[in-house]
């Protein structure tokens, strides 16, 4: 099977350098196994997708030197694809209808009884409040949850992935107790979007091709979601490789929205493709290998 791999950016704001490592070691991955580089578009949150921003990513990653076929794939195209993936998932009877607010979950976990809350992929792990609620019952103040027991007592052996990165090289088997515990009862479908970071990515990485998913480190935790899904939904398991963040000199992570970092105000300072390559430690010269 030939190699597939992509970079999936939002266009919530302009790219920056670590954005510019990603597209490139994804770029570089490709041509390595002599496979294809895609791009996508990741622009389900409409409230913050800006035309200009995408624009700008065509443009910062063509001056970077990358191409990649067109035509691009664009999330907000693709409504009927990802409600098909929900409805298939709320006919496995997985899924339950959650009104709770932010300010409902933080007092749901203040309860004595909680305990210290526990961070997941998502922020703190949902309290389980409307589980139990059925399908019937939503309406369009909900989301959508994917209840975790369900989910994984559904399958009848849970999945593992095949992760190449550096830092978390090795296979990964899901394990049940862990996705309940770490991930928990995660929104498949935002009331405000009828889709989620998670089950967009899940669907489109399949009906792309995807067969390595190239991505920072700050995304392995999710990771575990995506793969549970790609089981549940009959799709293929995914191979990873999750790449260390770029970081500035005093060791501090970029901030996606760290406007002073952005290519476009690089390359209006006069620096050259291969200035901004130097700067995030990459080969100016990538070897076709
Ligand atoms: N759209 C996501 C982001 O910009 C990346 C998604 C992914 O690579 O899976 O952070």
């Amino acid at each position: 099977m030939s190699y597939v791999t992509r970079f999936a950016p939002s266009p919530t704001g302009p790219l920056h350098i670590g954005h510019a490592f990603s597209a490139l070691t994804a770029y570089r991955c490709a041509q390595s196994h002599d496979g294809t580089f895609l791009l996508r578009i990741e622009d389900i949150d409409r409230a913050r997708s800006r035309d200009e921003y995408e624009q700008q990513i065509y443009d910062d990653l063509r001056w970077l030197g990358l191409d990649w076929p067109t035509p691009v794939m664009r999330q907000s195209d693709r409504m009927p694809a990802y409600r098909a993936a929900l409805d298939r998932l709320i006919e496995m009877g997985l899924c339950y209808p959650c009104n709770c607010s932010r300010g409902d979950i933080r007092a749901a976990l203040s309860a004595p009884q909680e305990g210290a809350p526990i961070e997941g992929p998502d922020g703190v792990i949902y309290p389980g409040t409307c589980r139990g609620r059925p399908m019937s019952e939503a309406g369009p103040t909900d989301a959508i949850r994917l209840d975790m027991t369900r989910a994984t007592a559904h399958l009848d052996a849970l999945p593992a992935f095949r992760e190449t990165g550096p830092l978390f090289s090795g296979v990964h088997p899901l394990v049940a107790n862990d996705m309940i515990v770490q991930i928990g009862d995660v929104i498949l479908a935002r009331k405000d979007m009828g889709t989620s970071y998670h089950l967009s990515v899940v669907v489109d990485d399949a009906d792309q091709g995807i067969t390595e998913v190239v991505r920072g480190a700050d995304l392995f935790a999710a990771t575990w979601i995506h793969v549970l899904l790609q089981a549940l939904l009959g799709l293929p398991i995914l191979q990873y490789h999750h790449h260390a963040l770029i970081r500035d000199d005093t060791g501090k992570r970029l901030a996606k929205r760290d406007d002073a970092r952005a290519i476009r105000a690089y390359r209006e300072d006069g620096l050259s493709p291969d200035d901004v390559l130097k700067m995030i430690g990459l080969t100016v010269t990538p070897s076709a290998t």
